[in-house]
């Protein structure tokens, strides 16, 4: 654990990783079950530590092709005549698995990704059983949802590493539910626990090639994306890859969906309460090490009230604690690998050279593994680079503005259009500034708030299609 400055020193109480096993090699999983890749193989690394954790098959355009072959005869032959009623015990099974085993989970995802287990645990993993709960109760009343009740085929899902298993929630669960087979690639950073979700398909006696999970970067997507037997593309990652993802299905009848890169404002007004508020920036920026698409990278805060939110928010950062993701104490964790980490220096280092005023926590930072402490910019403009590119860590840029009308143009002066935070005492201004921002979703006095039956997407190139609630079943039918 990290030395810190300012407050007392709690005593470590780390997580066992005793729970998880971890084997030296793994396979991909096709057809129910776990076979050698045909590729190469490529290892995966704890960035808390630099720790090697396993070797993983890099899945070749071959083991591609097989894995939707798979897929297809799953679909064809069990899953799509299968009655909704019967595939919900599949996805309630599944989801009370994913209950029980939580604490394997939570542990495993936060060696693999860095992130603290108090957020493995309390957020992720709970939010993907639900996930798979909700959608359990979807999968016999489609027919109810509007959006037809026919599934499209075999979807190739393709998912980052920020929130690994959760976002394999998001596209397995309702992807199933409607009755489509899947092929999914977890982030190359990130394989372990859509690993460990493979076993639990098996576990939870999953009808063979109804979910398949290919291992690899960006090669494997590719040809996942390019695969003439593949119905329906489901994407999150970067907007640059969302992009290509387009032109490689344009001009065929493929169905696509992508949830794409954000740079959301969090808007604080002088009637806001203050300490909830620094609350809710701290948690909107420094959630996950700021390795969320819908982070409030940019703070506006109204000018009366800047020097007063500063002030406490510099106060209230020099209290989180950085350091082992599984020490339970941990708020910070480990940025999720070296080329991230080499991403967001570059960008501060940009900040400071475009004249935005740095400041950092202060904390030390380990000497192994890949750590940045939090990081806030004062005299941030419009015009830099802080404030118009996604960092993905944990730098938020500061911004002010006097009127609402001010800050709507500034929080809407983005290409994204993901998500965005109010923060005041009024309601009616609520709801008028959350019909002006440009974002797919708006929280007001609260951020970072996830329910499953709640839908979120964004805006322009933030991407198209929504995942989550009833929205989320329109991307699986026709
Ligand atoms: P990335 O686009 O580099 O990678 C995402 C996934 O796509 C990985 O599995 C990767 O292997 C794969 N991939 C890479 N190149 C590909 C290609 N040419 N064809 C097909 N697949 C390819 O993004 P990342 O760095 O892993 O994730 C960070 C980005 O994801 C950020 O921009 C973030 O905002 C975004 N994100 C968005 C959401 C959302 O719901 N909108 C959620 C999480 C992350």
């Amino acid at each position: 654990m990290a030395k810190r400055t300012t407050t007392f020193e709690y005593a470590p109480a780390p997580e066992s990783r005793a729970i998880v096993d971890i084997k030296p090699s793994y396979g991909l999983f096709v057809n129910g079950e776990f076979v050698d890749g045909h590729g190469k193989a490529f290892k995966t690394v704890n960035p808390a530590t630099e720790e090697v954790l396993a070797e993983i098959a890099e899945a070749d355009d071959h083991d591609v092709d097989l894995a939707v072959k798979a897929a297809r005869r799953a679909y064809d032959r069990v899953w799509s005549k299968m009655p909704g009623s019967e595939r919900a015990k599949y996805l309630y099974r599944i989801a009370r698995i994913i209950a029980e085993r939580s604490r394997e989970l939570a542990v495993l995802e936060s060696i693999d990704n860095g992130k603290p287990i108090k957020e493995s645990r309390d957020v992720d993993v709970p939010i993907v059983s639900a996930h798979f709960f909700y959608y359990a109760g979807w999968a016999d009343k489609l027919k109810y949802a509007g959006y037809g009740e026919q599934p499209l085929g075999v979807a190739a899902q393709i998912i980052p590493w920020n929130f690994p298993l959760l976002m394999l929630a998001w596209k397995i669960a309702p992807a199933l539910a409607c009755g489509n087979t899947v092929v999914l690639k977890p982030a190359e950073t990130t394989p372990l626990t859509a690993l460990l979700f493979a076993e639990i398909c098996q576990q939870a006696d999953l009808p063979p090639g109804v979910v398949n999970i290919v291992t690899g970067a960006g090669g494997t997507g590719q040809a996942m994306v390019a695969h003439p037997d593949v119905d329906k593309v489901a994407f999150t990652g970067s907007t640059d890859v969302g992009k290509a993802i387009a032109r490689t299905i344009a001009g065929t009848d493929k169905r696509v969906t992508l949830e794409l890169g954000g740079k959301a404002a969090n808007i604080v007004f002088d009637d806001a309460p203050i300490d909830q508020a620094v609350e809710g920036i701290v948690n909107g920026i420094f959630f996950n090490q700021g390795h969320v698409c819908c982070a409030g990278s940019r703070l506006l805060v109204q000018e009366s009230v800047a020097e007063d939110v500063l002030h406490r928010l510099k106060r209230r950062m020099a209290t989180l604690r950085l350091g082992d993701p599984l020490d339970k104490n941990t708020d910070v964790g480990a940025i999720n690998s070296a080329e991230q980490l080499a991403r967001i220096r570059e960008l501060s280092a940009v900040g400071e050279a475009e004249g935005a005023e740095r400041w950092s926590a202060p904390c030390e930072l380990p000497s192994h593994g890949y750590w940045f402490a939090p990081t806030i910019f004062t005299d941030v403009t419009q015009a830099h680079r802080i404030a118009r590119e996604e960092v993905f860590g944990p730098v938020l840029s500061v911004l002010t503005f006097r009127t609402p009308a001010e800050a709507v143009a500034k929080a809407n002066n983005t290409p994204y259009g993901l998500s965005a935070g109010i923060w005041t005492d009024k309601g009616s201004r609520i709801l008028k500034m959350a019909n002006q921002l440009r974002a797919g979703v708006v929280w007001a006095n609260t951020f970072n708030k996830f329910d499953p039956a709640s839908p979120f997407g964004g805006y322009k190139e933030s991407g198209y299609g929504r995942e989550g609630g009833r929205h989320g079943l329109e991307a699986y039918l026709r």
